[in-house]
């Protein structure tokens, strides 16, 4: 019966992503913590202990807890509008990126303007933000698209120049440093996502990282509706706050997520051994990369593979292991953003390129080495 179901499982769908989680009975005292104080939301105590472990693993202090990274970015930027006395405006960012990002822009009531990427990075390119900038450009919104590094010194001394507040979409970043500084602390603020499928998860939840405790108290102010006091409310707000329970998981997952960087970098290291010359693949993240965290394992397909990204994707899925074309398409595509005239292809021929090329093969830490197998027979072709 037992080999049966071995041999079933090794029939199975090759998935792109199994969240981590923590040993559910390793929970169980926290929740029961949850439950004895009856505090379920609102920074409770175990909100403030994940926020201190948080503070603790990424050397930054002033954490704001959110629901999610979309409602973090959101009450980044409102934040900033109200701080700045912004009435309009425009939010330089990203074609290359999760919809979230330039969503976020609009819900905020400013209009998210397309720059090109750098082809190397697939971050922002200084250059490309530099044409784009206005009289009616606020701020620059980056993004580290699979946890890799732009050329940070660069878009600071630009930020600085044009006196721009620059903040980053840090959704893939959390782990990854440079040097010993974690990439997430770069920037004015800088917003975390821990949603199931990311390098961190909390179930659904994120993190805005703030650079003093004023700025902290503001943002969970204006997380929680804009309440100062019982019958102070001076500004509007939202309700963006984790609860205890995503709190908690937070707190156990923190305990294991340097093994999980471990794995993942494992993983990496073998696909980067058995693709590495394979002719028209190229790797997106430098497979030994210090400081990375290995967040998704992308490639480039190119014109001299012996089929089309589209054609391999496709191909993936006939033999069941799941891929993801990612980002794609690109944000200055879509019906919501693709009227404004920074969307004109012609200025973003880099992030045309990288959209069209891209593919994310399946990468977590406990990817069974005969699923990987199965990945990597599928790009040399058996
Ligand atoms: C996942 C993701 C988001 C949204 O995060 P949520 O926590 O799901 O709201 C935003 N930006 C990028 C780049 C992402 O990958």
């Amino acid at each position: 019966m037992f080999d049966l179901h071995k041999n079933l499982a090794a029939d199975e769908d090759v998935r792109l992503i199994k969240p981590s989680l923590p040993p559910l009975e390793e929970m169980l005292p926290l929740l029961e913590e949850i439950w004895d104080s009856r505090t379920l939301t609102n920074g409770g105590p175990m909100s403030k202990r994940f926020e201190a472990a948080l503070g603790q693993y990424l050397g930054t202090p002033h954490i704001s807890l959110v629901a999610n990274a979309t409602l973090g970015l959101v009450a980044s930027l409102f934040h900033l509008k109200e701080t700045h006395g912004w009435e309009d405006g425009e939010v330089i960012t990203t074609p290359f990126t999760f919809v979230a990002t330039a969503n976020a822009v609009k819900l905020a009531g400013l209009e998210p303007v397309f720059a090109d990427i750098d082809p190397v990075t697939l971050s922002l390119d200084p250059e490309a933000v530099r044409r784009q900038i206005t009289p009616r450009t606020r701020a620059i919104l980056g993004v580290h698209a699979f946890g890799q590094p732009g050329d940070m010194a660069v878009m600071e001394g630009l930020a600085e120049e044009f006196g721009l507040p620059l903040i980053y979409d840090a959704a893939h970043a959390f782990g990854a440093v440079i040097g010993n500084r974690s990439l997430a602390s770069y920037g004015d603020l800088s917003i975390l996502s821990f949603h199931a499928t990311k390098v961190f998860n909390t179930f659904e939840g994120g993190a805005i990282i703030c650079p003093d405790a004023e700025t902290k108290a503001r943002i969970d102010r204006f997380c929680n509706h804009g309440i100062q006091s019982e019958t102070e409310m001076p500004f509007i707000g939202i309700n963006a706050k984790m609860s205890e329970l995503h709190a908690a998981v937070g707190v156990k997952a923190l305990e294991s997520f340097g093994a999980d960087l471990q794995a993942r970098r494992g993983v990496s290291l073998r696909y980067g051994a058995q693709l590495c010359g394979v002719k028209g693949i190229d790797f997106v993240c430098p497979v030994n990369a210090k400081g990375h965290n290995h967040y998704a394992f992308p490639i480039r397909v190119r014109e001299d593979f012996r089929m089309s990204r589209d054609e391999l994707h496709l191909q993936f899925k006939a033999e069941g292991v799941c891929t993801r074309r990612y980002f794609h398409p690109m944000l200055s595509d879509l019906p919501a953003f693709r009227d404004h005239p920074s969307a004109n292809r012609d200025l973003l021929p880099n992030a045309a390129e990288v959209s069209g090329e891209v593919l994310c093969l399946p990468m977590f830490p406990d990817l069974p080495i005969d699923h990987q197998q199965r990945v990597i027979e599928v790009i040399r072709g058996h």
